[in-house]
Parts: structure tokens; C-alpha cells; sequence
């Protein structure tokens, strides 16, 4: 073994120990960001390292991706929005599973007389879960940005359809393992990958589309995984595996949190029917309306209050604004938490990360099961932009969509400031029955106009 063969496994064991423990350290929102850092440089070493492969002969195209890849990526860290992450996620999955894909080709192209059965096996499987990866990603973007509809494309027969593609594409992969050298065959095969990503994410609701992404991001590492194997690259095993272990892990996570079984997300068309909400005047429940300055009245006597923050309080980007009226309310002698649902926003800990972001203390957050106790004991629960993970109608009405999904008691604490911009439904669409019970005020408009405008009047005698 030579100097350069031992720095490069030096390298690639440096960079999967710091993967380890980047992973580690999101455990905790304390320690998460320690442990981005982490992973960031894991991956840096993991490139340089990657760069004394004995293989490589010549540097020019590398580093002509280099420049494209910082051309695209640098803007995109900076200026995608936060509520827009999950389309700028299901993107780069889409890039890292063409990527993958593009390897495995590349290495079949190259090698196909002399490949043994192991490492063709990892190259069809690499192939294949990159191929989806890449169309099933872009389909789930075009989902999320609108570009096509966000209801399920379903046909009859379609899902039987799907499984016999996966299973054609499998006894393709066993046929290649003992034939490696048939091309056309295994062009097969990655056409029918690019076909299956399409179809399997077709019949998906755009509501589901996040824990679509973290499966597609379980089967991006699997591929990266399965590329390590062909490559023969041992980082690219641990991190691939990380990659699908915690992707697949979150997925379930997902699920659960929205009380949906893992199969009817992928099999299910939830989200498909939006129920416009019924007015006061068009026979729907009365609601009670007030203004900023009622709310701060209400607040300016409250002993305890807990703040519920939602997907509206990222589009409002109203963090700051709510920090800065938990500021005035402790500054009145009134304790403020924070109460945080698993799956409210659009990613998971979206709500953490916008309200760290705003230097909201750790403390101060609590999860559902950690405070849904404490909501009758609190004088005042503030809504900010969330709905379904606050709509009794989880617990109270059989036949919801929602029905049996956890959700923070807001209901139950003795008054209720819900800031929204209308009685429109949220991501669930369907009516919320917190809207109309006689504890909630309901006071319309965009998060952080309301939130900085009842701040002001808190401030005032
Ligand atoms: P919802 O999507 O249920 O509701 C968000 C509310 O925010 C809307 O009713 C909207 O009402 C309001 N809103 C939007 N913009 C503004 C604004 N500028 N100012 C004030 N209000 C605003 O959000 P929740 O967070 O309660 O629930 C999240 C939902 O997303 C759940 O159903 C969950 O299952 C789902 N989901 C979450 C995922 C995750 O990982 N977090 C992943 C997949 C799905 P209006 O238009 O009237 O203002």
C-alpha cells in the first residue's frame, strides 16, 4: 500500500466517523448545529480524499463539475426561502439520485465484460433506486411547486401496474447478475427505473409529498450505499447507509405523527378533496372576530400563555415578531412557552428551526406530549398560522381525515387567539372546529402584522 492509497483511507474513515457523529449531534436542536458542521466537513474530507482515488487520471472534468455544482448550489442555500425548503430538498434529491444513477451507468459502460455477479448486482440496484430517486424527486418538486397539480393521478389498475414494473425490474436485476453483458438489458432496466419514480409518485397528493420526499431521500442513500459496494468505496457504504436508515426512519415518523399508516401514504389519495369552509353567513357556525387591541387586553391579564406556531407563521415569517411579544409578556411577570407539533409546518422541525432562527430559547419549546397536559391550566393559547395541528376535530369527530392524528389541546385552555388570514382550511383541507367554539377569537390578517400590532398595543397603557 502506498502513501496516497493510506491518506485516501484515512480520509474515508475521518469523514464517516464525522458523519457518525453529525448524525449524532441532530438529535438535539443544542447540538444540531454542531453537528451540521460536522457533516459539512465530514463530506468535505470525503471529496478531497475522494480525489486521490488511484483511479483518477485526470482532474479537469472534476473540477469543471466543481465550478457548475458551486454555480447552482451557492445560490440556492442563499436564496431559497425556508417555505420552500421541501421543493428545494426533493430537487437535490433528484440531482443526488441522477448522480447516482450516472455512476452506475458510467461504470457498466466501462466494465461490463469484466464484472462479477456481486458487483453487477450493485450496479443494478444502484442504478435502479437512483433511475426512481431521479424521476419520482422531480415529479414530487413539480407537485410542490405547483408546476403540476397536487392532486393524486390515479387509474384503475395502476397500483397492480406498478408492482408488476417492480417486479419486471427485478427479475431483470437476477438476469443481469448471471448475464452481465447483456446492454439492452440493462438499458431496460434503467428506463423502467425512470418510469417507476414517475408512476409510483403520480398517485400521491401533494400533501403527502414531504413524506414522499424523506422515502425518496431513504432511497437515494440506498443507492449511494449500493454505488459504495460497486465502487468499492467504503464512505460511500456508511454514509449511503445512514442516508437510507434515517431517511426511511423519519418517513415512519412522518406517518405516525399524522396518524397515517406508512401504506396509505404511498397507496392512499389523502389531500385529494379540498371542502370549502362554510361562512357564518352561508350557515356555518357563528364566529367571534377581534382586533389586535382585543387580543392584547386579553393578554395584558393572562397568567400563563402558551404560543402554537403553524405553517402560517413560516409563510408570514413571523418568528421574530412572536419572540418579540413573548419578549413584552415576560417582561409583564407572564411565562410564554412554545408548543410543538411533530409534523406542524411542511418538513419536520420546521417550526424548531424558524424559532432558533428567531433565538428563542430551547427551554421555552416544548413537544406535544411534554405540555398537551398544561393546556386547560393556561389562560391564554396564541395560534399562530397553524390549523389541522390544532383541530379538536382529531379527537372529536370519527370519519375526519384527521381523525386519530395527535394534536395540541389548544381548545382546552380558557381562551384562544387564533391569527389567521381567513376561515380558510389548512394542508387537510377541512373546517376546523377550534374556529367556532366560543373560547377562540379569532383575529384575520397576516401572522406578523397581527403579532407586531398587538405588540404595540401591549405596550400601551
Ligand atoms: P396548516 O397547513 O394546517 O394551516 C396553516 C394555516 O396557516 C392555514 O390555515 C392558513 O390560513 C394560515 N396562514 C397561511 N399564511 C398565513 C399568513 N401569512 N399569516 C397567518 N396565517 C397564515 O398548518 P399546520 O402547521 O397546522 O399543520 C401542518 C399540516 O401539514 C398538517 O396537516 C400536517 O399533517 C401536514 N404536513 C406536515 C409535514 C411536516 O413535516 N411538518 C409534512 C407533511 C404534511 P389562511 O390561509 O386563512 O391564512
Amino acid at each position: 500500500m502506498n502513501v496516497r492509497q493510506i491518506i485516501y483511507l484515512a480520509t474515508l474513515f475521518a469523514a464517516s466517523l464525522l458523519f457518525l457523529f453529525g448524525l449524532l449531534g441532530l438529535s438535539h436542536p443544542r447540538s444540531a448545529r454542531r453537528g451540521m458542521i460536522m457533516a459539512a466537513f465530514g463530506m468535505l474530507i470525503a471529496v478531497l480524499g475522494t480525489l486521490l482515488h488511484q483511479r483518477i487520471v485526470s482532474y479537469e472534468w472534476i473540477i469543471g463539475g466543481l465550478v457548475v455544482g458551486t454555480i447552482i448550489g451557492i445560490p440556492m442555500g442563499l436564496w431559497i426561502p425556508m417555505t420552500k425548503m421541501p421543493e428545494r430538498i426533493a430537487l437535490s434529491h433528484a440531482f443526488g439520485g441522477l448522480a447516482v444513477a450516472l455512476v452506475g451507468v458510467a461504470e457498466y459502460y466501462n466494465y461490463h465484460n469484466e464484472l462479477s455477479s456481486f458487483n453487477m448486482g450493485a450496479i443494478g440496484f444502484e442504478v435502479l433506486l437512483g433511475t426512481v430517486t431521479f424521476t419520482g424527486s422531480l415529479i414530487a418538486f413539480g407537485k410542490l411547486q405547483g408546476i403540476l397539480s397536487g392532486r393524486p393521478q390515479t387509474f384503475r389498475g395502476q397500483n397492480l401496474m406498478n408492482f408488476i414494473l417492480l417486479g419486471v425490474a427485478l427479475l431483470i436485476l437476477i438476469f443481469l447478475v448471471v448475464q452481465p453483458t447483456q446492454q439492452a438489458v440493462f438499458y431496460a432496466l434503467t428506463s423502467i427505473g425512470l418510469l417507476l419514480g414517475v408512476l409510483l409518485v403520480l398517485p400521491i397528493g401533494g400533501a403527502d409529498m414531504p413524506v414522499v420526499i424523506c422515502l425518496l431521500n431513504s432511497y437515494a442513500g440506498l443507492a449511494a450505499a449500493a454505488t459504495g459496494f460497486a465502487l468499492n468505496n467504503p464512505v460511500l457504504i456508511v454514509c449511503g447507509s445512514l442516508d437510507g436508515g434515517s431517511g426511511f426512519i423519519l418517513a415512519l415518523i412522518m406517518s405516525k405523527a399524522m396518524n397515517r399508516s406508512f401504506q396509505n401514504v404511498i397507496f392512499g389519495a389523502f389531500g385529494a378533496e379540498v371542502h370549502e369552509p362554510k361562512s357564518a353567513d352561508a350557515g356555518g357556525a357563528p364566529i367571534r372576530e377581534g382586533t389586535p387591541e382585543d387580543a392584547a387586553e386579553l393578554l395584558k391579564i393572562a397568567n400563563s400563555v402558551i404560543i402554537v406556531p403553524g405553517y402560517g407563521m413560516a409563510v408570514a415569517q413571523a418568528q421574530h415578531a412572536a419572540c418579540d411579544l413573548a419578549a413584552i409578556l415576560e417582561k409583564n411577570g407572564t411565562p410564554v412557552r412554545y408548543a410543538i407539533h411533530p409534523v406542524a409546518g411542511r418538513m419536520p422541525g420546521h417550526m424548531n428551526v424558524l424559532l432558533a432562527e428567531a433565538n428563542v430559547p430551547y427551554d421555552q419549546l416544548f413537544e406535544l406530549e411534554a405540555i398537551n397536559d398544561d393546556f386547560p391550566r393556561t389562560d391564554v393559547s396564541i395560534v399562530v398560522g397553524a390549523n389541522d395541528v390544532v383541530n379538536p376535530a382529531a379527537r372529536n369527530t370519527p370519519g375526519s381525515p384527521i381523525f386519530g392524528m395527535p394534536i395540541l389541546n389548544v381548545d382546552q385552555s380558557k381562551a384562544v387567539i387564533v391569527l389567521k388570514r381567513s376561515m380558510n382550511p389548512g394542508f387537510a383541507g377541512i373546517e376546523n372546529e377550534l374556529f367556532v367554539l366560543p373560547n377562540t377569537m379569532m383575529v384575520f390578517g397576516d401572522a406578523k402584522t397581527t403579532l407586531t400590532k398587538i405588540t404595540a398595543a401591549m405596550k400601551q397603557e
